[in-house]
């Protein structure tokens, strides 16, 4: 008797229906698991056999073999261990055939024939929507992930025994909306930073016209605190981003809320495959519609700096796998930090900075053209002194910052999109920004010998200054805190 039934495997974060199709035939007993499996599929051998076992439905004394189709789709993980127990019971007849035919089943098994949580099983079910396939059999543990979905018939199971008590029928479950759970992530508090005024004010302008960022200044100055302020002052996520941002998490196996925009802040010291993404999204794609934080940037790996540069340009990553191609979604806002120099101390008013010419600029340098070149805000940070910062910083809350950013970013919609993406022409406007503020520009520019696209930059920025400042157009005021924010031009660097 051969039964047949489905479940999934991730081809990036994209579920791919596979075939499963169990055979007992008469012969020398035997298991044999084929169709391109890995190590940890093959390995599922035990763990059913075991778990049949100790439901009491040992498998049968015969010839088994299992199918996964398609045979050129490599299968990962233990995933598909409670789809090929619950196909050999339908193969044996201990449950109805037509139960599972037709049904999508993901989980793995304890040696108990308990049910496991796997990775990825709300982009199964959107899957399965797609195609059309209602119900599906899963973890108990992999509920909230999916009890929020219209059009499935969800069957969760927390042992396989649960399978032989259901009979005919699936257990009454009630839909739930889905509501906004508590965020994973504890964002800090605006207010509660102290001192670092010009840091928090361009945090706000990143945040409004989605402009990226870097932060260069001492270690201890507040890069980190400031950075992780950032995703609440963003706006919360949109049905569909919110969607991408879930797909992504399931995928990982991580919890999010579906809500706040995600945070990723990966170590200088993490590989180029965890970062950009392997046999599981990578840090770039767990910052997704989120913000990726990258301290000690000039640390990071060449390979995973220069895959940063593609995710800029595309909002994509591509990685080569045995036999494919891969694509992870990475569309992120990027805040990245570094000291002055490699003593940290240039700059600084206290301290000398003890660091040769050559060594500074070599260290500056691992900062590549192509990564500066589409960071908007180059803001330097100074060691906050403790005296003034104590009595006289900035008190403004991250609720009042995101309501001035909402409203910025309400106007920029209007216009057409986030000032981060405003092209050229926009500034030819003469209403856009008034002669002796661009005579101003083009003036500091020759000085200073900006590129063309450095110009580009501080017009997008001033752009964004008007719009959180709800003025009429660029004046003087903000072309000049716009040059403010471009240290590294500055600085010859
Ligand atoms: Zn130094």
């Amino acid at each position: 008797m051969v039964s047949q039934l489905f479940s999934t495997t991730l081809v990036g974060v994209e579920a791919q229906f596979v075939r499963v199709e169990v055979d007992l035939a008469s012969g020398l007993p035997g298991f044999h698991i084929v169709g391109l499996p890995d190590a940890a599929v093959g390995e599922s051998v035990h763990r059913v056999r075991s778990a049949l076992r100790s439901i009491g439905h040992p498998i049968p004394p015969r010839r088994c073999t299992v199918n996964l189709a398609p045979g050129d789709l490599r299968k990962e993980g233990p995933r598909f261990d409670l789809s090929i127990a619950l196909g050999l019971l339908a193969a044996s007849e201990v449950i109805a055939p037509e139960l599972v035919r037709d049904s999508v089943v993901v989980g793995e098994l304890s040696l108990d024939g308990g049910v496991r949580p796997v990775r990825g099983v709300l982009n199964t079910a959107m899957a399965m929507r797609e195609r059309g396939l209602r119900r599906l059999f899963l973890a108990w543990e992999n509920m909230p992930e999916v009890d929020w979905l219209e059009g499935l018939e969800l069957w969760p199971l927390a042992s396989l025994g649960d399978m032989l008590q259901h009979g005919g029928g699936p257990p009454m479950l009630e839909r739930r909306e889905r509501e906004p759970r508590p965020s994973p992530l504890e964002v800090p508090e605006l207010g509660a930073v102290l001192g670092q005024d010009i840091g928090k004010r361009a945090l706000q302008v990143a945040a409004a016209g989605g402009h990226h960022l870097i932060w260069v200044g001492p270690p201890g100055c507040g890069k980190t605190m400031l950075s992780r302020c950032l995703p609440g002052l963003l706006p919360d996520l949109e049905e569909q981003q919110a969607l991408e941002v879930l797909a992504v998490s399931s995928a990982l196996g991580v919890a999010s809320d579906g809500r706040t925009p995600p945070l990723a802040e990966p170590h200088c010291q993490i590989s180029a495959p965890a970062l950009l993404g392997s046999h599981r999204p990578g840090e770039l794609s767990r910052a997704h519609q989120g913000v990726l934080f990258l301290d000690e940037v000039t640390e990071f790996d060449r390979d995973g700096l220069e895959g940063l540069r593609t995710a800029l340009e595309t909002g994509w990553i591509e990685v080569g796998r045995v036999r494919t191609r891969v694509r992870y979604p990475a569309r992120f806002q990027l805040v990245a930090a570094c000291n002055p120099c490699p003593c940290g101390f240039a700059g600084d008013d206290k301290k000398m900075c003890s660091c040769p010419d050559s060594r500074r600029l070599h260290y500056m340098n691992r900062l590549s053209g192509p990564i500066r070149d589409r960071v908007d805000l180059q803001v330097t940070l100074k060691r906050p002194d403790l005296r003034a910062s104590w009595k006289g910083s900035d008190k403004t809350t991250s609720e009042q910052a995101r309501e001035r950013v909402l409203k910025a970013r309400r106007r920029q919609l209007q216009r057409g999109c986030l000032n981060r993406d405003l092209p050229r022409s926009f500034f030819d406007d003469s209403k856009v920004i008034t002669m002796k503020a661009l005579d101003f520009l083009l003036d500091h520019g020759n000085q200073k010998h900006l590129s063309m696209r450095a110009l580009e930059k501080v017009l997008r920025v001033s752009q964004t200054i008007v719009d959180l400042e709800g003025k009429r157009g660029i004046d003087m005021d903000q072309v000049q805190e716009a040059v403010h924010y471009r240290c590294l031009d500055q600085q010859g660097w």
